[in-house]
């Protein structure tokens, strides 16, 4: 369960270790966008820089570890570091070597080429098939590179890799600025949230919030569901909803859902009305359903005006919201209405002093498609899979390795 995350777990933090003039071993999360070359988002570079700074400052030199993408063990260029290397020097303000390889001859020159003070990137550890199978000779090979591991890869810390997991065994360890910062937001939503306690759960699958559901089931005041995932749930209440995404084999556990939430006294909202087309196309025509039935030949692509006015209120009523998932198709603009104006209100609430907290890549872009930024929301989570594993109650890997020791 997420309280056992704060008491079972012991985890020691960077700024009570006092490292000075120590080789660091840090793990990031620079797993960014990139196009051409160039850096579409640096949030995952930026969040770290305050952990970066503390260690620079404490004279240490900071060897970083990072993945890029699915490159499956072997090297590809599409999935380089590199460019990250270059706007990493840009925003720490610090000399940044690049490692053309995360382990072995060519990767310790570069290590030991760096003074006290600099900051060395290694190439992507998924080059390495090792990696991702946890290997312990491997994570043995990373660890040369430090005398203190830091954990600051919070997107990560759902994986057990061996720079996340078996690398514990071989450094002591603690966790940055950012992992505290992102346990502290969810850990207390989760344990002891002011309330009324919201949740918006949208998306396409219904397959992959399961467990989300049902741990927020048991958390929460109000549990709104929309997207492509709430057709499922309409149906389970023998609604109509035409050719809208309906996942027939959650339907039993979509009643389930209900039925608990109705047990607990949780409030269950579904959208009211819907926006729809006959086919999914950037310039169909969208219409918008009289009540909650979808008719046939039609296909729900976004939630409707009344349900934007009715989730927008719930969310100015609560004291505490999570959101992950979009309410609609937002990709395509005729579709992103409902998606915006969850993004507005949540900005809205956090200026009247709500928390919200914000989880998930897709859920992040509809930030952007609404033009609301980042620090409008009281917290926007670097680590989708990650955060909605912490929200589910599991414990992550990348946590217990460290407080094991
Ligand atoms: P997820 O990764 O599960 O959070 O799903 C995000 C995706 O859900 C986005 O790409 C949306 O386009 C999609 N989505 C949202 N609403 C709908 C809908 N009504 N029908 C189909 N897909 C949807």
């Amino acid at each position: 369960m997420t309280t056992e995350n704060k008491t079972v777990l012991k985890l020691a933090k960077v700024q009570d270790a006092r490292l000075k003039d120590k080789n660091v071993l840090m793990r990031v999360d620079y797993n960014v966008p990139i196009k051409d070359g160039v850096i579409k988002d640096d949030t995952r570079i930026r969040e770290t820089l305050k952990t970066l700074k503390l260690l620079l400052e404490g004279n240490n030199r900071v060897v970083l570890m990072a993945h890029m993408g699915r490159p499956k063990g072997q090297p590809v260029e599409k999935y380089s570091l590199k460019p990250v290397a270059a706007k990493l020097e840009e925003l720490a303000g610090a000399k940044v070597h690049f490692a053309p390889d995360c382990v072995g001859p060519e990767a310790d020159k570069v290590v030991a080429a760096a003074k006290k003070g600099e900051i060395v990137l290694l190439e992507n550890l998924r080059f390495h098939a090792q990696e991702e199978k946890n290997d312990d000779a491997f994570a043995k090979q990373l660890a040369k590179h430090g005398e203190f591991f830091v954990q600051e890869a919070f997107g990560a810390l759902h994986r057990a890799h061996a720079s996340t997991a078996a690398i514990a065994a071989h450094l002591p360890g603690a966790i940055g600025f950012l992992v505290q910062k992102e346990l502290e937001y969810l850990d207390k939503a989760m344990v002891s949230p002011v309330r009324p306690f919201l949740a918006i759960i949208g998306g396409a699958k219904v397959a992959d919030k399961l467990s989300v559901l049902y741990s927020l089931i048991e958390k929460v005041d109000t549990l709104i569901i929309g997207g492509g995932m709430a057709y499922t749930f309409l149906a389970a209440q023998n609604t109509n909803i035409g050719g809208s995404l309906l996942e027939a084999d959650k339907v039993e556990e979509a009643k389930n859902i209900i039925l608990k939430a109705h047990r607990n006294n949780v409030e269950l909202l579904l959208p009211a009305d819907h926006r729809v087309v006959q086919e999914i196309k950037p310039d169909a025509k969208v219409d918008v359903t009289q009540a909650m039935a979808v008719p046939d030949g039609w296909i729900g692509v976004d939630i409707g005006p009344r349900t934007e006015l009715l989730f927008a209120d719930k969310i100015k009523g609560a004291k505490t919201i999570f959101w992950n998932g979009p309410v609609g198709i937002f990709e395509t603009p005729a579709f992103a209405s409902g998606s915006v104006t969850v993004a507005n209100t949540m900005a809205q609430a956090t200026r009247a002093g709500s928390t919200t907290i914000l989880g998930g890549g897709d859920t992040l872009s509809v930030l952007k498609t609404a033009k609301v930024k980042s620090e409008n929301i009281s917290h926007c989570s670097t680590g989708g899979g990650a955060s909605l594993e912490f929200v589910e109650g599991k414990q992550l890997p990348g946590l217990v390795a460290l407080s094991q020791k």
